[in-house]
C-alpha cells in the first residue's frame, strides 16, 4: 500500500509518508524514537486508504480556523518533508576512503535507507527524496513553491531547513546565486514568485529578516536592533515582531539587496560575538497583503447567508487577505553534547539550541497530537507558533550529508523529519473586511461624483449656449433665405414676363408660319389642279396618238395590198414584155446606139462647164496673187521703217546715254522715298535724303528728266520696256536706268507697272548678274516701292523674296542701298508687314548692315522704324496683338546695341522704333531682357528730339512692366 501510494504526486499525497518506516531487515533494536514514529501511524480505513485525522482534534490545535472550515485548501494537510543529501565534499573524501556511504536513496520509492551496521539498515519514506544531483530548481518547486502558492491565497506558511551543520541547509534556503542563476535558494525563488503574483499598489509584500541566537532576536536589516520581543495578539493569536524593521520589496533586485544586507550584518554580528552561524536560526518573515474583490465576497455571501448578506451583499467592499511566510534556516542539529568540545559550558550549550530542542519538543508533541504543545518554551516555537503546526502549510527540508562519519547525527536528523511527517496542520485563511481602504473608495466615489455632478451641469451650460447660438443661426439663416427667395422671386416674375413676351412672339411667329402654310396649301391645290389637267391632256395626247398609229397601220396596210397589185401588174407587164421583145429585137440596137450617143454628148456638156470653172478659178487666184504682193510689199517697207526707227532710238539712246549722268543715284528721286511718310504726317522721320542737294543739282537732274521724258514720249515706253529685255547688256543698262529715272515720278509708275515694267524689273533682278543691271533695276523697284499699290503688287510677285535674294548675294554698297531703301518702303505698309518678315526682308535687312555703309545703315534703319511705326498703329488700332515681328530676327537687339550710333539720321530711327517698341506691352519683357530699359531711359533724357524724348518718357511711363522693371532698378 506504501508502494502504492508513493507513485502518487507529493501535492496530493495526503495520508501515510510518515508511515512508511519499515524495517527492511531486522528491526527488533530499533531506536525509541523511531518506535514512535512506528506506532503513530494513521488508522486506516475499509479502502485502504488511511482516514483524514479528525477534525475536531485537529481543530483544537487551532481553535481560530473552526470559523472558516469551508475552504477546501483549509482541509488538514501535513507537513511536508523532503530530505536532501549534499554531494560528497573534500572533506568527506578524505575521511570516507572506502566511499562507504550511512545511506542510500531510492528516489523512485521516495525512500532512504540508513544503514545501522555492516548488516543491516532501516528505511524511512519521505514525502520526497532528493539525490545528491537535484537542483536548487526542483528542490523549491517541490518544498517550497506549494507552500508559496498557499500563502498567496492567503494562509500563513512555513518552509524549514534542518539538518547538522555542514549539510546545506544555508545552500539550500538562503543561497543568492548572483553568478549562477540556478543555484538560487528557496528565499529568492520564492520571493521571486510573490512579486511575480502580486500586483502594487492594491498588493504588498513586506520583508524582516532576523537572527535568533541565544533566545535574542536580532534584525539582520537593522543590526543595532537586539533583543526584539514577540507579541502576540491574543484573540487572534497572530505573532508579531512589532520592533523589527519592515521592508517593502519593490522588486526582486531589491529583495537580493536586502538579503545581501542580512547576510553581512549576520556574519559581522556572529564574528563580533564570536559565534558560528551554525549556531543561529536565520528568519525571513514576508508579510503579503492582497486585495480580493467581488469573487471571494459572494463566496462569503453565500456562505454566510443571513448574517452578513445584509451589510456586504453586492456592494464590492474590498477585501484583504494577509498572509505570512517564514523561511528559517535553522542552526545546525548537531548533538550538543558535540558542540560542548568547543569550550562552551553545558548550560551554555543549551541555551543556545534551547530553541531548536523546543522545536524538537513541539513536533513530537504535534506529532503524538499532544493536548499540550510547549511553544512557549522557546523564541522559535513562539515564534512558529501561527506558521508551524497550527493553522499554517509547513514544508520541512532535512538535509543530511553522505559521511558514515555522522552516522548518529544523520540518524537522529532523519527521525527529527520522521517526526514532523506525522503533524497534521489545520490552515486558516485569514480575511478582513478592508474598511478604510473601503472608505477610502467611497470618498473616492464621492469626489468622482462630485466631479462628474459639476461635468454635466458645465455641459448643460454650454449646450444651452449652443443651442441659442444655434437658434441665432438658424434666424439669421432664415432671413437670409427669406431675403433670397424675395429676389428669386422677383427673378422668377421677370423671366416669367419676359417668357410670356417670347411667347407672344413665338405665338405670332405660329400665326405666320399659319398663314404661310396655307398659302402653301393653295399652292399645293393648284399645282395638284395643274397636274390633273396635265395628266388629262397627257390622256388625250395619247389617245390621239394611238388614233394616228392605227391609222398608219392601216395605211401600211393599204400599201401592201398596192404593192401586191403592183407586182401582180408587173408580172404581167414582163409576160407582155418578153413577148414584145420577141417581136422588136432588131429596133433594140438602134435604141441602144442612140443611147449610147445621147451619153457622149452629156460627156461632152460635163468637160466644158469644168474647164469653165477652173478658169474663173485660175482668175480668183490671179487676183490674191497679186493682192498678196501688194501686201508683202507693205509689209517690208514697214519692216524698213520699223529697222530705221529702231536706229534712231538707238542712236537716240547714245544721245541720251550722252546725256543721262553718270552717277546713277540720280534717277532716284530721293525725296519720293519717304513719300509714304509724309503723306502719312511722319516726315519727322522720314529719310529727306535729297534736301541736302544744291538747286542748280536739282535743276540739272529735273532738265535731264524732261529729256528723257521727251526721248519717252517719242520712243514710247513700250518700246524703252521691250528693251529691257535686249541681248544687248549695253542696250539693257541704258533702257534700266531709263526706266528707273521715269519711275522716279509718280506720274509714270503707274504706267511702267501697267505696261509690265516691273515684271521686267524684278525679271532682271531675278537674272542679271551685271551689278549695274541689278543696282539700277533695284533702285527703280525701290521707287516704285514708294507707291501703297505698288508695294502690294511687288510682294505678291515675290519682289520681297528677290530683294533679300539681291542683298545676299552683292557686296556693293550702292546696290545695297537701293534694295535697303526698297525694302524699307515695303515696310511701311502695315498690311504686308507679316509676308515681308515671312520672305526674309527683316534679316535681310539687318543682314545688309554687315556692309558698314552709312547710308545702308540709315536704309535699315528707317526700314525698322517704318516697321515699328506700322506695328504700333495696328496694336494701338487692336487688330494686332501678341510681340513685336522684329525680335524674332534680332532687330530689337539690333536696335538696342546701336542706339548710340553717330549717324543722325540712323539714331533718330533707332530711337523711334525703340520707342514704338515700347509701346506694346508684350515686347516689355523682351526689352527688359535685352538691356532696353537703360536705353529709353537714355532716349527720354539724351534724344536730340524733344518728341522723341517725351515719346520715351511716355512709354516708360505707361508701359507697365517696364515700369515694374524700372522701380525693381
Ligand atoms: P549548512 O548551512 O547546513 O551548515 P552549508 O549550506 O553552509 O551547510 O553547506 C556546506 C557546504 O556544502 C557549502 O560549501 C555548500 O556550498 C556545500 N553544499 C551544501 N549542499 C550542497 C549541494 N546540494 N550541492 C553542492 N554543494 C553543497
Ligand atoms: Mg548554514
Amino acid at each position: 500500500m506504501a508502494s502504492k501510494s508513493s507513485r502518487q504526486s507529493y501535492s496530493h499525497n495526503h495520508n501515510n509518508g510518515s508511515s512508511s518506516s519499515s524495517s527492511t531487515s531486522s528491526s527488533s533494536s530499533a531506536p525509541a524514537s523511531r518506535t514512535t514514529v512506528g506506532h503513530a501511524q494513521p488508522a486506516h480505513n475499509s479502502s485502504g486508504r488511511p482516514k483524514p485525522p479528525s477534525a475536531t482534534s485537529r481543530r483544537s490545535v487551532t481553535p481560530n480556523s473552526r470559523t472558516q472550515s469551508f475552504h477546501s485548501d483549509q482541509e488538514p494537510r501535513r507537513v511536508r518533508v523532503a530530505i536532501r543529501l549534499r554531494p560528497r565534499n573534500a572533506e568527506d573524501l578524505l575521511s570516507d576512503a572506502d566511499f562507504s556511504d550511512c545511506v542510500e536513496l531510492q528516489p523512485e520509492l521516495k525512500r532512504l535507507k540508513l544503514s545501522k551496521n555492516n548488516w543491516s539498515s532501516e528505511s524511512y519514506r519521505f514525502d520526497e527524496v532528493f539525490t545528491e544531483t537535484a537542483s536548487q530548481k526542483r528542490v523549491y518547486e517541490v518544498v517550497a513553491k506549494p507552500v508559496v502558492e498557499s500563502v498567496l491565497n492567503g494562509y500563513n506558511g512555513t518552509v524549514m531547513a534542518y539538518g547538522q551543520t555542514g549539510t546545506g541547509k544555508t545552500y539550500t534556503v538562503g543561497r543568492l546565486g548572483k553568478e549562477d542563476a540556478s543555484e538560487r535558494g528557496i528565499m529568492v525563488r520564492a520571493l521571486e514568485d510573490i512579486i511575480a503574483s502580486t500586483s502594487p499598489p492594491s498588493d504588498s509584500v513586506e520583508v524582516s529578516y532576523l537572527q535568533l541566537y541565544m533566545e535574542s532576536i536580532q534584525d539582520l536589516l537593522a543590526p543595532e536592533k537586539t533583543n526584539i520581543p514577540i507579541n502576540e495578539d491574543p484573540k487572534t493569536g497572530e505573532v508579531s515582531l512589532p520592533g523589527a524593521t519592515v521592508v517593502r520589496v519593490q522588486d526582486l533586485d531589491h529583495f537580493l539587496q536586502l538579503l545581501q544586507v542580512g547576510e553581512a550584518n549576520r556574519h559581522a554580528a556572529n564574528t563580533k560575538m564570536n559565534t558560528e552561524s551554525s549556531r543561529s536560526h536565520a528568519i525571513l518573515m514576508v508579510h503579503i497583503r492582497r486585495s480580493i474583490h467581488e469573487k471571494v465576497n459572494d463566496e462569503i455571501n453565500s456562505q454566510e447567508k443571513g448574517t452578513k448578506s445584509d451589510l456586504f451583499d453586492g456592494n464590492g467592499i474590498p477585501i484583504v487577505r494577509k498572509s505570512k511566510l517564514l523561511i528559517v534556516d535553522l542552526a545546525g542539529s548537531e548533538r550538543i553534547d558535540k558542540s560542548g568540545s568547543e569550550g562552551l559550558l553545558l548550560e551554555e550549550a543549551k541555551f543556545i539550541n534551547l530553541s531548536l530542542s523546543s522545536l524538537g519538543k513541539c513536533i513530537n508533541a504535534l506529532a503524538e497530537n499532544s493536548s499540550h504543545i510547549p511553544t512557549r518554551d522557546s523564541k522559535l516555537t513562539r515564534l512558529l507558533r501561527d506558521s508551524f503546526g497550527g493553522s499554517a502549510r509547513t514544508s520541512l527540508i532535512v538535509t543530511i550529508g553522505p559521511s558514515a562519519r555522522h552516522h548518529a547525527e544523520t540518524a537522529s536528523t532523519i527521525m527529527f523529519g520522521q517526526r514532523a511527517m506525522k503533524i497534521v496542520n489545520m490552515v486558516k485563511l485569514k480575511e478582513e473586511f478592508d474598511y478604510e481602504s473601503l472608505s477610502r473608495k467611497l470618498e473616492g466615489q464621492v469626489d468622482y461624483l462630485t466631479a462628474e455632478i459639476e461635468r454635466q451641469q458645465k455641459l448643460r451650460d454650454d449646450g444651452k449656449y449652443k443651442l441659442e447660438k444655434q437658434l441665432r443661426e438658424c434666424h439669421d439663416s432664415f432671413a437670409e433665405a427669406r431675403k433670397v427667395l424675395v429676389t428669386r422671386s422677383e427673378i422668377l416674375e421677370k423671366e416669367n414676363i419676359h417668357l410670356e413676351s417670347e411667347m407672344k412672339g413665338i405665338l405670332s411667329e405660329l400665326n405666320h408660319q399659319k398663314d404661310l402654310n396655307n398659302l402653301m396649301q393653295d399652292k399645293v391645290a393648284k399645282l395638284e389642279m395643274s397636274l390633273k389637267h396635265s395628266e388629262k391632256v397627257l390622256a388625250d395626247t395619247t389617245q390621239m396618238y394611238e388614233k394616228k398609229m392605227a391609222e398608219l397601220i392601216k395605211q401600211i396596210e393599204d400599201e401592201r395590198a398596192h404593192s401586191e397589185s403592183a407586182e401582180e401588174q408587173l408580172a404581167l407587164m414582163k409576160k407582155l414584155l418578153s413577148e414584145h421583145q420577141k417581136s422588136i429585137q432588131g429596133q433594140k440596137q438602134i435604141d441602144e446606139l442612140a443611147l449610147k450617143l445621147q451619153e457622149m454628148y452629156q460627156l461632152h456638156e460635163n468637160t466644158l462647164s469644168e474647164l469653165q470653172s477652173l478658169k474663173s478659178e485660175n482668175k480668183d487666184l490671179l487676183l490674191q496673187k497679186a493682192k498678196l504682193n501688194e501686201e508683202l510689199h507693205s509689209m517690208r517697207q514697214r519692216l524698213l521703217e520699223q529697222e530705221k526707227q529702231r536706229k534712231g532710238i538707238e542712236n537716240e539712246l547714245i544721245k541720251l546715254k550722252r546725256a543721262v549722268p553718270e552717277n546713277e543715284n540720280d534717277f532716284e528721286d530721293k525725296k519720293s522715298y519717304m513719300k509714304e511718310e509724309l503723306s502719312k504726317g511722319s516726315s519727322e522721320f522720314g529719310n529727306r535724303m535729297g534736301s541736302y542737294r544744291s538747286n542748280p543739282l536739282r535743276e540739272n537732274i529735273s532738265g535731264q528728266r524732261a529729256t528723257i521724258a521727251k526721248i519717252c514720249e517719242e520712243v514710247g515706253l513700250q518700246k524703252i520696256l521691250e528693251l529691257l529685255t535686249s541681248e544687248d547688256s549695253d542696250v539693257q543698262v541704258h533702257a534700266v536706268k531709263v526706266v528707273a529715272n521715269l519711275a522716279a515720278e509718280d506720274i509714270n509708275q503707274k504706267r511702267i507697272v501697267e505696261e509690265g515694267g516691273l515684271d521686267a524689273l524684278l525679271m532682271l533682278l531675278r537674272s542679271s548678274e551685271n551689278t549695274t543691271i541689278l543696282r539700277v533695276a533695284s533702285g527703280a523697284i525701290a521707287n516704285l516701292a514708294m507707291n501703297e499699290m505698288n508695294q502690294a503688287l511687288i510682294m505678291d510677285k515675290g519682289g520681297a523674296l528677290l530683294l533679300a535674294k539681291t542683298a545676299s548675294k552683292t557686296e556693293d554698297p550702292q546696290t545695297l542701298r537701293m534694295v535697303a531703301g526698297a525694302l524699307a518702303n515695303l515696310c511701311g505698309n502695315e498690311k504686308l508687314l507679316t509676308v515681308l518678315k515671312e520672305d526674309g526682308g527683316i534679316k535681310a535687312l539687318l543682314g545688309m548692315v554687315r556692309s558698314g555703309s552709312s547710308d545702308v545703315i540709315a536704309q535699315v534703319a528707317r526700314g525698322l522704324a517704318n516697321f515699328a511705326k506700322c506695328e504700333s498703329r495696328g496694336v494701338i488700332q487692336g487688330h494686332r496683338i501678341g510681340r513685336s515681328l522684329l525680335i524674332d530676327d534680332g532687330a530689337l537687339t539690333w536696335l538696342i546695341a546701336n542706339s548710340n550710333t553717330n549717324s543722325a539720321s540712323t539714331r533718330r530711327h533707332v530711337e523711334l522704333a525703340l520707342c514704338l517698341l515700347a509701346q506694346n506691352e508684350e515686347n516689355a519683357k523682351d526689352i527688359i531682357s535685352g538691356g532696353g530699359i537703360k536705353v529709353l531711359i537714355q532716349i527720354s533724357a539724351e534724344s536730340s528730339r524733344e518728341d522723341i524724348r517725351n515719346l520715351a518718357k511716355k512709354m516708360l511711363r505707361l508701359n507697365p512692366s517696364l515700369q515694374a522693371d524700372m522701380h525693381a532698378r
